[in-house]
């Protein structure tokens, strides 16, 4: 074993060999794998190598399907066979709502380029005569599933990357790593030991004990997972003989079920509601070849349903049940990327679907290794998605969970009991008394509406339960007054002498003077976004931490809530050595609440001795204010669009201030609104949101930010020859907002934009505005796409629903309320 080298990928996997390819294709040759016992040791050897395209998240799809066309490369670069059959799916539905989430599926494919097409339950039969139709409303046909020889696979992924340059040491164990005084990592094996620049952990099963050689609790837990096969069955021959092909695949999704042929038999795994967590705190060195004990009882319910389903496997008997573990994250997804505080320390574990995703994950990896950025949209595999609240006992109530629901419908207002409630602010109880619907952001419980007693949300496709109770809520703010809670969002502290300058690099808006504030985009070296934020220029003391720094040395970013860990790994992977600026997540530290409406400055007025008259206060000023007896901070903006103000405090006194407002705005009959009539609120003013409409894809004039965007100012930021560049060029999309002929569904983000009879975008985010009465969609099309105002359709549940540009916010065009 060499002494050094650029990059030690731990672990032998099929997601480490992945990564060992991609990066020695890129050109980065001097990198070694190593693995504790033979390649494929841990879940990767017992996989029953299926693999598919689709995936809720349609960026991790595209990966999914780089995956599968990949196969055929390694394959003549190494030599070796992977066992690739491309047979085909289709993938049922047993009930409506099912089904129209199936038509969401199809639609999305249309712009990923995914050859999927709705079909009847009889034309499934028809391409899978095992399935009866009787028990199906529907399928789609998906023409890319298949399935592969797990472990022709992984030395497949290795002998191309040896074959490029790159070395594999097998019965090699990793006992320790350590970070030397020059930024290296020593890497101590059974072996001998061994200095690199980068490592990864590709530890599958181990990932685990991996990451707490370095101090690190991996969000990720092994499951027990069973699948049979049956003894050869006539139904399959005749398949096999009349069609000359292999009987296709079948994701039963209502079964939580999915099937292939295996030899002259069927393939059946299950994911049961009585799912088993396996080792669940630390993972048995001595693991290796070998399988769980099956326990038919716990697979017997998904059993029932599958023969039922298939009823030729009533007549057929079990060869063999297959039953081993595999790691998941706690939504499911995998844990990629660089860990904040461990510079060259990378993750690639928690992958549920190794061959479906890992050569998308090691794609992604090695572009972030080697050019600083994945190359793609992999938030929903980024390992900055979770914080330190992803505790082991969390992790293990959300993975089994999910795998319990791992097929299941997840209806656009359905929130996920377990794991919950993990963080609350003070008010929480106060909110729940009077009715708050909570979701979940980044672990912390947030408002989402409130219910009158009695009703909870029915979750549904179409307008739900709570449609006129957030409609209330949005005429409080629009009519009168509303008080919500805001703790979620991000909130840093950006402190010392150097303080300004560094935000001057950091980000592109030009800097708002002491006690002003701005939109402040942030963008990458390619000149897209990786960050939209509220910047503060505090000039004075937080109520938190103490001590006033003075002016242009205090500043307040607010930002995206579920991107605190993501944005902080990018602050400190940029700060200076000197500690001449510091930068502090305040979390729970600062909560905040937000009036809104043309009654919010009589409310305030109320319950401070400040002028908080228009001129004295006007919009995006910022500046300390006691709100009764309570020391805040008090901005005057809001994400409604409306008159308002974001009140930031110290948690202590969050419940002081919740009943003063609440009791100042009595006389104007103030109301609560939660996170879906804000949601409402911004989009009849066609306000985008981090994760949504402005994504690490995006450049500043595609996403509309550009406005503010300081192209001119001095500070060399980072990102401006990109941003420059995209100025010049235009870029390729723009971001658009559309009033769509909605009857009874609104589009949630992620469907397909048609013009002219040809799709030419999806849609990022929107809902019903309810102020304006419109349904209303923001999304991204070709900059060409212009022109006409109508002509747009956008495809909702397998319809196609007129919809028309709407450049024009529908309400307050003129910022007079804003403003006023
Ligand atoms: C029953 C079953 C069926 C499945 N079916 C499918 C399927 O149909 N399709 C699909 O896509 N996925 C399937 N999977 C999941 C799939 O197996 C995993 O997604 C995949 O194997 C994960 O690969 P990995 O490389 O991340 O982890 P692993 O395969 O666990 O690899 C990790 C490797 O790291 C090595 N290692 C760990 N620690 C160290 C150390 N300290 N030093 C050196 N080496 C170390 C281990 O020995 C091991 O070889 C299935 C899993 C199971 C259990």
């Amino acid at each position: 074993m060499k002494s050094h080298a650029r990059v030690v990928v731990i672990g032998g996997g099929v997601v480490g060999c992945s990564v060992l390819f991609h990066l020695a294709r890129a050109g980065w040759t001097d990198v070694v794998l190593l693995e504790r016992d033979e390649l494929t040791s841990g879940s990767t050897w017992h996989a029953a190598g299926g693999m598919h395209t689709i995936n809720g998240d349609p960026n991790v799809a595209k990966l999914q399907k780089y995956t599968i066309e990949l196969y055929k490369e390694i394959e003549e670069l190494s030599g070796q066979a992977t066992g690739v059959h491309i047979t085909g799916g289709v993938l049922l539905a047993a009930t409506e709502a099912r089904m129209d989430w199936l038509r969401g599926v199809v639609a999305k494919g249309r712009y990923l380029g995914l050859d999927l097409e709705e079909i009847s339950a009889e034309e499934a039969h028809r391409l899978m005569p095992l399935l009866d139709p009787k028990q199906f409303v529907g399928a789609v046909r998906n023409s890319e599933d298949g399935h592969l020889d797990p472990s022709g696979v992984t030395h497949a992924y290795a002998k191309a990357a040896r074959k490029l340059g790159a070395e594999v040491e097998r019965f090699t164990k990793v006992e320790d790593i350590q970070r030397l005084a020059d930024g290296t990592w020593r890497i101590i094996t059974n072996k001998g030991e061994i200095v690199a620049e980068h490592v990864v952990n590709a530890g599958g099963l181990w990932a685990r004990e991996v990451g707490r050689m370095v101090g690190l609790e991996l969000p990720v837990l092994a499951m027990e997972h069973m699948y049979l096969i049956t003894e050869d069955m006539p139904e399959v021959a005749e398949v096999n003989r009349t069609t000359g092909k292999e009987v296709i695949h079948a994701v039963d999704f209502d079964g939580e079920l999915y099937l292939r042929q295996e030899r002259g038999g069927m393939l059946m795994g299950t994911y049961e509601k009585a799912n088993k967590p396996w080792s669940e705190w630390s993972t048995p060195w001595n693991f290796g070849h070998e399988l769980l004990e099956p326990d038919i009882d716990r697979i017997a319910p998904s059993l029932e349903v599958g023969f039922r389903h298939f009823p030729a496997f009533q007549n057929t008997g079990i060869k063999q049940i297959i039953n081993g573990p595999f790691t998941f994250a706690p939504d499911g997804n995998p844990l990629v990327g660089p860990v904040r505080g461990l510079p060259n320390f990378w993750v690639a574990c928690g992958v549920m679907a190794g061959f479906s995703q890992g050569g998308g994950v090691g794609l992604a990896l090695s572009n972030w290794m080697i050019h600083g950025d994945p190359g793609f949209d992999i938030f929903a595999m980024d390992v900055a998605r979770y914080g330190d609240w992803a505790s082991m006992r969390y992790t293990n109530a959300k993975v089994r969970e999910n795998y319990s629901r791992r097929f299941s419908i997840r209806f656009p207002n359905e929130e996920l009991p377990a794991g919950r409630p993990l963080k609350t602010t003070p008010v929480y109880d106060l909110l729940t008394a009077r009715g708050a619907q909570f979701g979940v952001a980044y672990g912390l419980e947030v408002p989402l509406w409130y219910a009158p007693h009695g009703v909870k949300d029915e979750f549904s496709w179409r307008r739900s339960s709570d449609f006129p109770h957030v409609a209330k809520e949005v005429a409080t703010v629009r009519e009168r007054v509303g008080l919500g809670e805001i703790s979620s969002y991000a909130k840093y502290r950006v402190t010392g002498q150097k303080a300004k300058a560094w935000l001057d690099r950091m980000l592109a808006c030009r800097l708002p003077k002491p006690g002003r504030m701005t939109l402040a985009p942030m963008l990458k070296e390619d000149g897209k976004l990786i960050g939209d934020f509220s910047l503060a220029n505090l000039g004075g003391a937080l109520p938190v931490n103490g001590g006033s720094t003075g002016g242009d040395q205090e500043w307040l970013i607010l930002g995206s809530g579920i991107a605190e860990q993501y944005h902080m790994r990018w602050f400190e992977q940029h700060l200076p050595a000197d500690g001449s600026v510091y930068v502090e997540a305040l979390g729970l530290k600062l909560t905040g609440l937000s009036i809104a409406g043309p009654k919010a400055r009589d409310v305030l007025a109320k319950v401070t001795h400040d002028d908080v008259s228009n001129a004295a206060f006007p919009f995006m000023a910022i500046r300390r204010m006691d709100i009764d007896m309570a020391p805040c901070i008090v901005g005057r903006v809001s994400y409604s669009g409306d008159l308002g103000y974001e009140i930031w405090m110290a948690p202590e006194y969050q419940r002081h201030v919740f009943t003063t407002l609440l009791e100042a705005g009595e006389e104007f009959s103030v109301g609560l609104f939660g996170g879906r009539a804000l949601n409402a609120l911004r989009l009849e003013k066609n306000y985008g949101t981090w994760a949504r409409e402005y994504r690490p894809i995006y450049g500043p004039v595609e996403a509309g930010l550009d406005r503010f965007v300081a192209y001119s100012k001095e500070a060399d930021f980072i990102g401006k020859a990109g941003a420059l560049a995209e100025r010049k060029n235009g870029g390729k999309y723009r971001l658009r907002a559309f009033v769509m002929e909605a009857l009874d569904a609104d589009v949630i983000g992620d469907e397909t934009i048609w013009h002219g009879g040809a799709v030419v975008g999806w849609v990022t985010s929107g809902g019903y505005a309810h102020n304006a009465q419109k349904s209303v969609a923001l999304g991204y099309v070709p900059k060409e796409v212009t022109g006409e105002q109508d002509g747009f359709e956008i495809e909702l549940l397998g319809r196609r629903h007129k919809a028309r540009l709407q450049p024009a916010p529908l309400f307050d065009a003129n910022l007079e309320r804003l403003r006023g």
